[in-house]
């Protein structure tokens, strides 16, 4: 959905990085070595953006009003 502020597992702030991480990726840099250079150490913290998906543009349609 959107990128969660911190780590599920460790609570290290990781919500930052997702901008940085992927427009670096997308640039064709390997993750591995653009998590590195972030400071993502612990597999935790790296699968937080590893495996994210960024559905919030997606999804951001359907909201109603209430
Ligand atoms: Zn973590």
């Amino acid at each position: 959905m959107i990128i969660p502020v911190r780590c599920f597992t460790c609570g290290k702030v990781i919500g930052h990085l997702w901008r940085t991480y992927i427009e670096r990726v997308r640039a064709g840099e390997d993750p591995g070595k653009v998590l590195d250079e972030l400071g993502v150490k612990r597999y935790c913290c790296r699968r937080m953006l590893l495996s994210h998906v960024n559905l919030i543009e997606e999804v951001v349609v359907y909201g109603r009003k209430v």
